[in-house]
């Protein structure tokens, strides 16, 4: 059971083979056994999760009908940066350690509409700042195919809970690879949507114009079915767009023949591993016995990415951080002489060292005398990296290239060196600052049997198709149903 797809647990359920409850149960009881060692999750509540668990089995007892959708009474986790009424909602932080949400994120009443049964929050990154899940208040998570190794971040706990089948599926978030970066060190399939297609109300902010939701799962089938659940206008995030809801589901089957794959020369240069390059090519290899064609294309300022992201990202980082100061929200340092002190003693308690760098380099860049030379720089590169996409998508239906330049490292590697960490990213955060829609696969093993990820970039709305090339890709091999050996 715990193998099972989405599409096999829902059929279970509609076929009265398991109820929600048992099924529950099942992932309760292996989150109590095996989450010691991995420190996926950050809160569980059997109770929490049973009455929900007991109130779609009671919705199914009415008899077939519209209230039975495909994922009613199929478990879940959610990273914790999203809001879940009644659930502690940390992010990560000490700073909101003991926050317990009064309110449910879109994303997360989206599902619980869905029927969707809630196993608890997810391990992550501070604010999700990070790409090693080493900046989480709450200890690193550990990646299921060697404990010795990171799962990557900042959803690295949603990437390990997945692969460790601790829950069948999870969401995630991705302001500059963080869920296709976890998704790869730990063999999942991952999907980053086009800005605007997943509401970010009620997920905690990291860089608005960045953040967006998604899934992460064994399968692209599973990331459809899920997204079509999650996507969807919502008036409460001005930047949600209206559009028509969209069924991801709709185009796996279409072959791929004539489907024509861009390969930027600018991601198969110097700076990636040789293991990953050979999973790389021999996935582009598969994919032109599957009847595509490849072309080189040039994304000329993809270089200038991971700088222009560290400028926006921490800018606005600053801004959306600047609520959490001891009385609008967050933690309060206990003692205190005057209400200066008060401020500058909560945030100095309650933020770890990355989130505290990135306020400073994001308070710096918008200061005066510096914003021009700075922010408003990045913006015009953010700009130029968009059109030099456009450019590309005139000769190709999809981008590939790797996800990440080297499988899953060390604790410890690259923690000290801040910009050897943001280098994790140089692959995903263009993708970021052009809104589209990016996903990563599992294409193999490299150096250690760590898995090795493949990136596909879509163009604006090109959810659809991404799925549709992953999927038949996962048709024809088997990367994405390795398991790591944990636990059995
Ligand atoms: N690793 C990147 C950072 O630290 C991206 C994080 C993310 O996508 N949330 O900013």
């Amino acid at each position: 059971m715990i193998e099972s797809s989405l599409q096999q647990l829902s059929a279970a359920l509609a076929a009265k083979k398991v109820s929600a409850v048992e099924l529950a149960t099942l992932f309760l009881d292996r989150i109590e056994r095996l989450n010691p060692a991995l420190n996926a999750f950050i809160t569980t509540d059997r109770e929490r999760t049973l009455a929900m668990a007991r109130a779609a089995d009671a919705r199914r007892a009415k008899g077939p009908g519209e209230h039975c959708g495909p994922l009613l009474g199929v478990p879940l986790a959610h990273k914790d940066i999203f809001c879940t009424e009644g659930w502690r909602t940390t992010c990560g932080s000490k700073m909101l350690a003991n926050f317990v949400s009064p309110y449910d994120a879109h994303v997360v009443s989206q599902l619980k509409t869905a029927g969707m049964v809630t196993l608890g929050k997810l391990n992550m990154d501070e604010f999700a700042m990070g790409s090693s899940n080493e900046t989480s208040h709450f200890g690193p998570v550990k990646n299921p195919w060697d404990t010795n190794r990171v799962p990557g971040g900042s959803s690295g706990g949603s990437a390990a809970a997945v692969a460790a089948r601790l829950a069948p599926i999870a969401t995630g978030t991705d302001t500059g690879g963080s869920i296709r970066q976890p998704a790869a060190l730990c063999g999942l399939t991952g999907l980053k949507p086009t800005y605007g297609v997943v509401s970010r109300y009620g997920m905690i902010a990291f860089a608005s114009s960045l953040d967006q939701g998604g899934p992460m799962a064994k399968s692209a089938e599973d990331c459809a079915l899920l997204l079509s659940a999650m996507a969807g206008f919502d008036e409460r995030d001005s930047t949600s767009l209206q559009r028509e809801a969209e069924d991801y589901s709709r185009d796996l089957a279409r072959p791929l023949a004539g489907l024509r794959i861009g390969l930027p020369k600018e991601f198969f240069g110097p700076g990636m591993d040789d293991d990953v390059r050979a999973a790389v090519a021999a996935a582009l290899d598969q994919y032109r016995q599957l009847g595509a064609t490849t072309v080189e294309v040039s994304l000329p300022n993809s270089g200038l990415s991971v700088p222009a992201y560290y400028v926006i990202a921490p800018a606005e980082a600053s801004s959306n951080l600047s609520r959490f100061d001891g009385v609008r929200y967050g933690h309060r340092a206990a003692e205190y002489g005057d209400l200066t002190e008060m401020y500058c003693k909560s945030r100095a308690e309650g933020f770890g060292a990355e989130v505290k760098r990135r306020i400073l380099i994001g308070t710096y860049v918008l200061s005066h005398g510096y914003y021009d030379a700075y922010y408003l720089q990045a913006q015009k590169i953010r700009r130029l990296i968009a059109t030099d996409f456009q450019e590309a998508f005139k000769v190709c239906d999809v981008i590939m290239g790797p996800t990440s330049p080297s499988v899953a490292f060390s604790f410890g590697a690259k923690s000290a060196d801040p910009v050897q960490m943001y280098l994790a990213d140089i692959y995903t955060i263009a993708v970021n600052l052009a809104g589209l829609p990016g996903m990563s696969i599992p294409c193999g093993f490299g150096t250690a049997d760590m898995p090795v990820g493949l990136q596909l970039i879509g163009p604006w709305f090109g959810e659809s198709t991404m799925l549709n090339v992953a999927h038949q890709y996962q048709q024809a091999t088997d990367w994405h149903r390795r398991c790591p050996p944990i636990g059995d």
